[in-house]
């Protein structure tokens, strides 16, 4: 999945210019690889066309290009399509008692096990109990998982009773102190009502803080049927998607779960102990997209907005039109200040290779030519470039020892940046400004 959608961007990233029947392309490339990945059709057609909308009808913010604006858009609204905001698990009180839930097979035990690593690095102390009763060897499975990191399990390979195991196991956890108890359930069940009975029994015998519904990544969209059953019997819960490693339908399976608001905490991205995530819908999508880091990206860009000589009065003086090529290079100088700016913005999503290069970055070296190029224009032509036909630029090619080409080069320059500030969104431009 994150291979096609960051092609889908690649491809945007380099066509040369944007118009409806680009975004319509990339639209549909993201639908194709989505539902690829076993998401549901109907949520798919519900997604694209959001951001259809958006990309058609939204006006890139200041200072970023049609491109990356695009590209922001499917960030946002892909990280929304899987829940949003990251729903920590919190450990609130001492001892908090977590059950988990699941189909056999989905993951539950190898789950169980890696949460109570997870915990343990986070310096908790973690006692679990077995209460499988079904799977021979249960007990020695969860043991033998977590015995290297000294994690004590609780159980009896003999006892036939899962409900008065997991009220005993809690008991004995609760007696040593622990911060955290976690029960592994059978889940022997191979339908969603048998596993809610289930789930209620157990509950009501040791009244645990969260249930944990484990749901297999592999299955797809049939995640949806099995998490909202859930949900709809108990109001605590959260859920780790497990198998995501390697598995084409993982998409489908989060998205699924998502879109019945049930909020996903962990996910299982593999066989050993530590291949488990915390789930973050942003950290997610970004590196699906393989955007890098986008919380740093967004710090750099508003510290260097600190630096930049933007004022105010400039800013709604060049939305009003006026931006001259005194303006022009006062920006480019500002510009210049900033340190490596193209550094910074190849940390933009896509920007990297999709901004015209010339309209932002000007490297010393061409502003001294762009100063030599000025200092043979007349205080008319700096101010109204738009006056400056070919005889004009013949004569300051002349004057400034430049060519032609060069004298083309600044005025396309101006062009293009004038053109930048004019689809700017004035409102969002002028708050920018204030934080200047
Ligand atoms: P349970 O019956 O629900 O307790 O499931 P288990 O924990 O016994 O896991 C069933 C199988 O799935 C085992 O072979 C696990 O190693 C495997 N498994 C669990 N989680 C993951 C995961 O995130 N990735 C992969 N590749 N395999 C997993
Ligand atoms: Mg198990």
């Amino acid at each position: 999945l994150g291979k096609a959608l960051n092609s889908a961007l690649k491809k945007l990233a380099r066509s040369s210019t944007v118009d409806e029947a680009t975004i319509k392309e990339v639209v549909r490339d993201i639908q194709r690889a989505l539902i690829q990945a076993d998401v549901n059709v109907r949520l798919v057609l519900q997604l694209t066309k959001t951001i259809e909308k958006r990309a058609l009808e939204e006006k890139a913010p200041a200072g970023a290009s049609k491109k990356e604006h695009i590209i922001q858009i499917v960030y946002e609204e892909l990280t929304k399509f899987l829940g949003k905001e990251a729903r920590p698990l919190e450990i609130r009180e001492k001892p908090t008692v977590l059950l988990t839930v699941g189909i056999q097979g989905s993951g539950k035990t190898t789950s169980v096990a890696k949460l109570a690593r997870h915990l343990q690095k986070r310096g908790y102390k973690v006692g679990l109990v077995c209460s499988d009763t079904w799977r021979p060897g249960a007990y020695y499975q969860l043991k033998q998982l977590v015995e290297p990191f000294g994690i004590e399990v609780f159980g009896d390979p003999n006892e036939k009773d899962a409900v008065r195991l997991a009220r005993e196991g809690v008991e004995y956890f609760k007696n040593k102190g622990v911060d955290v108890i976690i029960v592994d359930s059978a889940g022997r069940h191979k339908d969603e009502s048998g596993l809610i009975e289930e789930m209620k029994q157990i509950s009501e015998a040791i009244k645990p803080h969260e249930v944990i519904l484990v749901i297999d990544g592999t299955i797809g969209q049939q995640a949806y049927n099995q998490a909202l059953a859930f949900k709809e019997a108990t109001p605590i819960g959260s859920i780790i998607v497990t198998k995501l490693d390697g598995s084409a339908k993982g998409g489908g399976a989060l998205s699924a779960v998502a879109a019945t608001g049930a909020p996903i905490k962990f996910i299982g991205v593999g066989e050993r102990i530590d291949d488990l995530e915390p789930f973050d819908p942003k950290r997610f999508v970004s590196r699906l997209l393989g955007m890098g880091d986008i919380e740093g990206l967004l710090q750099k860009l508003e510290e260097l907005q600190k630096e930049r000589e933007f004022k105010e009065e400039d800013v709604e003086k060049f939305l009003k039109g006026k931006f001259n090529l005194k303006d022009m290079y006062a920006q480019l100088e500002a510009m210049g200040k900033m340190g490596p700016l193209k550094q910074i913005l190849q940390m933009i999503p896509g920007l990297g290779y999709s901004l015209p290069e010339d309209a932002v970055k000007v490297g010393e070296e061409k502003l001294n030519r762009y100063r030599v190029i000025m200092d043979s224009m007349t205080e008319e032509e700096l101010e109204h470039p738009e006056i400056i036909n070919y005889s004009r630029i013949k004569r300051i090619a002349r004057g400034s020892g430049t060519s032609v080409k060069e004298v083309r080069e600044l005025l396309n320059q101006y062009n293009q940046m004038k053109k930048m500030f004019k689809g700017m969104d004035k409102r969002k431009l002028s708050k920018m400004a204030k934080k200047f």
